[in-house]
């Protein structure tokens, strides 16, 4: 019987890096593993994308980890670095780093190496989380241009904030932001667009583009899911029933009671709970597939285990594989049902989930 499970599709990992690549045939393409690789296993992603043009994570960490598994991809942190510490590491494994404030900046002047740092500046043009505001950014550029660790020419970028609501007019003046700056300065490479801006934004797309939750066959609007634009999902979430149960209309289910039969009925008992990362958010009615039919969740999300109601006349048995998400249940519209976010549904799944690999 299969414990909880994340199968993960190697090959349609390939298929989505291969077809952004296509999309967009002038820019190299960034493989964004952050965060355990969105769910999916960091180390695994970067070797199965061992030819993508870059690796990008949040912590100088999860850089680490990836140049100890052997991964020799340029690696860029996407917040820079967090103490004077780190600089060495930086010039050891050969890592890129965002600069997105003045602390950053001073660290890095005042670092004495013989070998030269690859950095990216990067632009607040609206999202006002990092960045260099735009009035300071001149004098950014300047104070990098004139040190003797940074490689040059420097490498320019910038997030945007709505990349995901097509007629908000934010992520348009954030590209003019973007090119009235970078259009008088003799600049490497671009970097502007995230998922939303490679999908729904075709000028965001310059030298460099980062693909995160795409990557993933997933999209960053939930009503709008990534097969529609020829992207596979990587993950299946599967279990297995280990219980089913006859009950009584009348009776009520699980911890605090909050769902009760109106008829009698079959209820089925799978080992998959919030312990693994399926969201204690998910509602009574959450679609869950068993022997390839739709079925609600229903009661609380327990630790260890979720409640469907199988229907009066189930003939489903202990031991038969449940899918919680994937090709045939988009996670968007489980996010989208329950008012959540696929990428937070993806990056809770814990550690005593299993990780099973296959190519298909
Ligand atoms: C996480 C992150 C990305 C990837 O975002 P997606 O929306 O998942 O594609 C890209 N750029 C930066 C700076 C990030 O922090």
């Amino acid at each position: 019987m299969k414990a909880a499970t994340a199968i993960i599709n190697r090959s349609a990992l390939i298929h989505n890096y291969n077809t952004l690549k296509k999309l967009s045939p002038n820019s190299q393409l960034m493989a964004v593993v952050k965060a355990n690789g969105y769910g999916h296993g960091a180390l695994e992603i970067a070797k199965t994308l061992h030819f993508a043009d870059y690796c990008g994570v949040a912590r100088v960490d999860e850089a680490l980890a990836l140049r100890e598994s052997g991964i020799t991809s340029p690696i860029l942190l996407l917040e820079g670095f967090v103490s004077e510490y780190c600089l060495p590491l930086l010039i050891e494994h050969q890592l890129e780093t965002v600069i997105h404030c003045q602390e950053q900046l001073d660290m890095l002047l005042a670092f004495k190496s013989e070998q030269l740092i690859k950095v990216w500046l990067k632009l607040d043009t609206g999202m006002h989380r990092l960045g260099i505001r735009m009035e300071e950014a001149e004098n950014a550029f300047m104070q990098l241009s004139c040190s003797a660790i940074v490689e040059k020419p420097i490498n320019l970028m910038t997030h945007f904030a709505c990349s995901d609501e097509l007629d908000n007019p934010l992520t348009q003046n954030q590209i003019n932001q973007f090119d009235t700056f970078s259009q008088t300065k003799a600049i490497g490479l671009s970097s502007l667009a995230a998922s939303g801006g490679i999908l729904f934004w075709p000028e965001s797309r310059r030298d460099l583009n980062r693909a995160g939750i795409i990557l993933y066959g997933v999209s960053p609007l939930t009503n709008k899911p990534a097969i529609d634009f020829d992207l596979k999902p990587v993950m299946q979430l599967e279990s297995s029933l280990i219980a089913v149960r006859r009950h009584l209309k009348g009776e009520s289910v699980g911890y605090n009671a909050t769902w009760t039969g109106d008829r009698d009925t079959t209820i089925g008992v799978v080992a998959i709970g919030y312990g693994d990362g399926y969201s204690r958010s998910l509602k009574n009615g959450t679609p869950v597939l068993v022997n390839g039919r739709e079925v609600p969740l229903i009661g609380r999300v327990s630790m260890d285990m979720i409640t469907v109601d199988l229907g009066p006349n189930a003939t489903d048995k202990v031991g038969d594989t449940v899918i919680l998400w994937g090709k045939a249940l988009p996670i968007e519209r489980i996010a989208l049902q329950n008012g959540l976010s696929p990428y937070e549904l993806m990056t809770q799944l814990t550690s005593r989930l299993k990780l099973e690999y296959i190519d298909e």
